[in-house]
């Protein structure tokens, strides 16, 4: 459930945001939001163990009987610089400014912990009815773009439509992008909405013309179906598979992890793959990631034929072998190596023996 075991009478304690929709959609919260008309921090230590305090933003996050549960204090924000985390004006103000500053009419409802009523500043209520997204003002995906990927993640999520004015607002905003924003947060919606796997949300992602927020190269859909190539082939990194495609990534803080990911495609782009052999030794040590990515922009099938057929075949000889077998350690060990696994891959069954076999062939 998304109600938390709280006892207050004094009306300044409400449900705020993602909770209240979630709940009047039916649906399992990731976390619960409560805020408090004044100091959260002074207000609501008593409701349970404390675990974290923010004083900047006045906040403070308390274990309510085993949940986590964050309590924030009413607060006004303005940007002062578009893109970029707001300035905090005021802590403690009314529960409609707190409203306002939040970035879609079905995540701006609040509801009374004293008494249960719902409230709706904004037309929330109708828009949860309507299935539909809109932003509270025009300047809104100006002050913070990374609502427009919010706005793709919860339409996916939920099966909501973007309002055809903050449609038009996005659009506006996407064909004249100020490259100067947070892409730690950019980043952040990103994952958020690609882990999803959904091919619908990439579909929207380009044909929207969302991907502009992370790079002006121009990008049109490929014909693979990610969604499925992922069903088949789970990887860790789910959304790098998405955001990949883009290949120009650069303007996010990538790990480097996920750099080696998008390198190794950048590398394999030359890399002949004319056999079994040059197709093994191409993605043999690279992340599966990168193979979709070569399955989605390059070759579809070869890298099919990598992950269903190839990647699971070893060959069992190692260097100690051929030790035994009274071969001096040297250059020559790789290139019998690599003639056992040519053959390995050719025929799958082999075993030790018979590798052994093939080794005294070429001796
Ligand atoms: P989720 O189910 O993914 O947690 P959520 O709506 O609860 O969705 P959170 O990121 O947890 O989203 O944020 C909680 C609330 O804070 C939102 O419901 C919204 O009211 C507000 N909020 C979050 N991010 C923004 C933003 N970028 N701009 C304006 N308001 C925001
Ligand atoms: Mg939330």
């Amino acid at each position: 459930m998304n109600i938390v075991n709280i006892k207050d009478t004094s009306g300044k304690l409400y449900y705020i945001g993602g909770v209240v929709r979630d709940e009047l959609l039916g649906r399992e919260s990731f976390d619960i939001d409560i805020t408090y008309v004044g100091n959260a921090i002074e207000y609501c230590a008593k409701f349970g163990e404390v675990i974290r305090v923010n004083p900047d933003f006045g906040t403070i996050r308390v274990n309510v009987c085993g949940r986590e549960v964050d309590f924030a204090s009413t607060r006004a924000e303005v940007y002062d610089r578009k893109g970029h985390l707001p300035r905090i004006t005021k802590i403690g103000c009314g529960l409609k400014e707190d409203v306002l500053r939040r970035d879609f009419t079905v995540n701006a409802l609040a509801k009374s912990i004293t008494t249960g009523e719902i409230i709706d500043y904004t037309g929330g209520l109708d828009d949860l009815k309507n299935k539909t997204l809109r932003v509270l003002h025009d300047g809104s995906f100006i002050d913070d773009p990374t609502r427009i990927i919010r706005g793709l993640k919860f339409s996916v999520r939920f099966g909501f439509e973007l309002d055809e004015h903050t449609k038009k607002l996005q659009d506006e905003y996407l064909s004249a992008v100020n490259y100067d924003m947070c892409y730690k947060r950019v980043k952040k919606e990103l994952i958020e909405t690609f882990n999803l796997n959904s091919q619908e949300a990439f579909d929207r992602f380009i044909n929207q013309g969302i991907y502009k927020l992370v790079t002006e190269n121009d990008i049109t859909l490929p014909s693979v179906n990610i969604e499925n190539l992922i069903k088949t082939y789970p990887v860790k990194n789910v959304w790098l598979v998405y955001a990949g495609v883009l290949q120009d990534l650069s303007r996010l803080e990538l790990t480097r992890q996920e750099r080696k990911i998008l390198d190794d495609f950048v590398l394999l782009q030359n890399t002949p793959m004319n056999s079994d052999f040059e197709i093994y030794k191409a993605f043999q040590n690279v992340e599966t990631e990168t193979v979709l990515l070569y399955a989605i922009l390059r070759d579809e099938k070869i890298a099919r034929r990598y992950l269903d057929n190839l990647r699971n075949i070893k060959i069992q000889t190692t260097g100690d072998d051929l030790l035994n077998l009274g071969l001096k350690p040297s250059p020559k060990y790789k290139e019998i190596l690599d003639k056992i696994l040519a053959a390995k891959l050719q025929t799958p069954e082999m075993s030790k023996k018979d590798e052994l076999e093939l080794v005294r062939t070429l001796l």
